[in-house]
C-alpha cells in the first residue's frame, strides 16, 4: 500500500502511538500463582464467550492496518489453548508481518520450541518466580519447576530470545534475586524483576508489597549493577553486571513510571478492549463482532476507545467506579 493511502496510526490524546497489542487467548491456567489468582482459581468464562481464533485474527488484521506492529500472545496460560501455535503462525503471516511474541509460564513449552520458531515467534517471555522447587510450589501452588528450569538453556539453544520475568514477593522469593542475576553471567538473556501489583483476583495482594526502589536496594546490596541502555519505549529499566553476558531489568508496573511512553492495547479472552491495564474495559469487541459489525465499525469503536485514553494508569484507575478486583489472567497481563 503506498504510504500516502495508509490509514492513520492509532494515536491517543497525549500523542502516544498504540502499536503494541497484548492478546489474551484464554483465561485458563495450569498454575495458581498466589499474586495472580486465589488457590481455587478465578471464575472462568464460558467457552462460548471466549473469542474464537477467527475472531481474534480478524481483530488483529484490522489493528495491523492501523499500525500495530507487535502482538504478544498471553493469557491465562496461552499454551493450554489447543491450536495456539498455528494461530500465532497465522498472525505472523498477516500483511505487514507483525512481530509475534509469547508470554508463558513454560510448563507446556518443552518440545514445542521448534514449532514456535517455525511459526515465526522470535522471543519468549518466561514467567519464573523461583529457582527453588519448594519456593516455586509455594508461589505457583504446583510442583512443576522441573518442567520449566531446562528452558533457561533450551530457549536460547533453539535460537529464541529470552526474558525471564520474576515477580518479587518480599519474604518469599526476594532472597533469590542474586541467584536470578547470576543467570545473566553466561547466558544471553534478560532477567526482569517486577513490582507486584494488586491484580490477584481479590484486589488485595496477599503478603507485603515492594516497589522498584526496594528491589534495587536488595540487588545493590548483593551485586554490582550498572545502568545500561534499553528500549526508550520499553517498560523496563535496564541494568547489567559489567562483563556478564545477559542483562537485568526492573519493571515498575505498580508505580507506573512508564505511562508517558506506553504503547499498549489489550484485548482479553472475551474480546474486551482496554487502553490501560489499570482502567476499565472500554468496549466489548466480541459483542460488536457477534452482532454483525463491519470492519469500519470495529475500527471506529477501537478509535473511540483510544480517543478516551487517560494520561496515565493512576488517572485510569481513578476513573473506575469499581476497584480493580480482577486477576491478570483475565485481563491479559
Ligand atoms: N500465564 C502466563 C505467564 O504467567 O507468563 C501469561 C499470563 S500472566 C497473567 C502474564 C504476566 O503477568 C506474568 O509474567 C505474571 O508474572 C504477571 N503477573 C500476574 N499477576 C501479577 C501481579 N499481581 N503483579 C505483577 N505481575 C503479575
Ligand atoms: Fe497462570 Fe500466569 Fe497467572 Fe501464574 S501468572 S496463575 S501462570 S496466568
Amino acid at each position: 500500500m503506498p504510504a500516502q493511502t495508509r490509514p492513520a496510526a492509532l494515536r491517543d490524546p497525549q500523542g502516544r502511538v498504540l502499536d503494541y497489542l497484548r492478546l489474551a487467548v484464554t483465561d485458563r491456567c495450569n498454575l495458581r500463582c498466589r499474586y495472580c489468582m486465589p488457590a481455587d482459581g478465578i471464575a472462568l468464562v464460558d467457552h462460548d464467550d471466549v473469542l474464537r481464533f477467527e475472531e481474534m485474527e480478524r481483530l488483529c488484521r484490522l489493528l495491523v492496518t492501523r499500525g500495530v506492529r507487535k502482538i504478544r500472545i498471553t493469557g491465562g496460560e496461552p499454551l493450554v489453548r489447543r491450536g495456539v501455535v498455528d494461530f500465532m503462525a497465522r498472525l505472523g503471516a498477516l500483511p505487514g508481518s507483525p512481530e509475534i511474541l509469547l508470554t508463558t509460564n513454560g510448563v507446556l513449552l518443552r518440545g514445542r520450541l521448534d514449532d514456535l520458531r517455525l511459526a515465526g515467534v522470535r522471543r519468549i517471555n518466561l514467567s519464573l518466580d523461583s529457582l527453588d522447587p519448594a519456593t516455586f510450589e509455594t508461589i505457583a501452588r504446583r510442583d512443576v519447576l522441573a518442567d520449566v528450569l531446562p528452558l533457561l538453556d533450551e530457549i536460547p539453544a533453539a535460537g529464541l530470545g529470552l526474558k525471564v520475568n520474576v515477580v518479587v514477593l518480599p519474604g518469599v522469593n526476594d532472597h533469590e534475586l542474586p541467584d536470578f542475576v547470576e543467570l545473566t553471567r553466561d547466558r544471553d538473556l534478560t532477567v526482569r524483576f517486577i513490582e507486584p501489583m494488586p491484580f490477584d483476583g481479590t484486589g488485595l495482594l496477599a503478603g507485603r508489597s515492594i516497589d522498584g526502589d526496594g528491589i534495587l536496594e536488595i540487588l545493590n546490596s548483593r551485586v554490582h549493577l550498572e545502568r545500561a541502555v534499553g528500549d526508550p519505549r520499553g517498560v523496563d529499566e535496564i541494568y547489567a553486571v559489567e562483563g556478564w553476558r545477559g542483562r537485568v531489568g526492573l519493571i515498575r508496573g505498580h508505580s507506573r513510571t512508564f505511562c508517558a511512553t506506553c504503547s499498549r492495547l489489550r484485548i482479553d479472552a472475551q474480546g474486551a478492549l482496554r487502553t490501560c491495564l489499570y482502567g476499565a474495559a472500554r468496549v466489548s469487541l466480541r459483542t460488536l463482532i457477534r452482532t454483525g459489525a463491519t470492519d469500519d465499525e470495529l475500527i471506529a469503536a477501537i478509535g473511540a476507545a483510544v480517543a478516551g485514553r487517560f494520561d496515565d494508569g493512576h488517572a485510569a484507575a481513578r476513573d473506575r467506579d469499581d476497584p480493580a478486583h480482577q486477576s491478570m489472567a483475565s485481563i491479559g497481563g
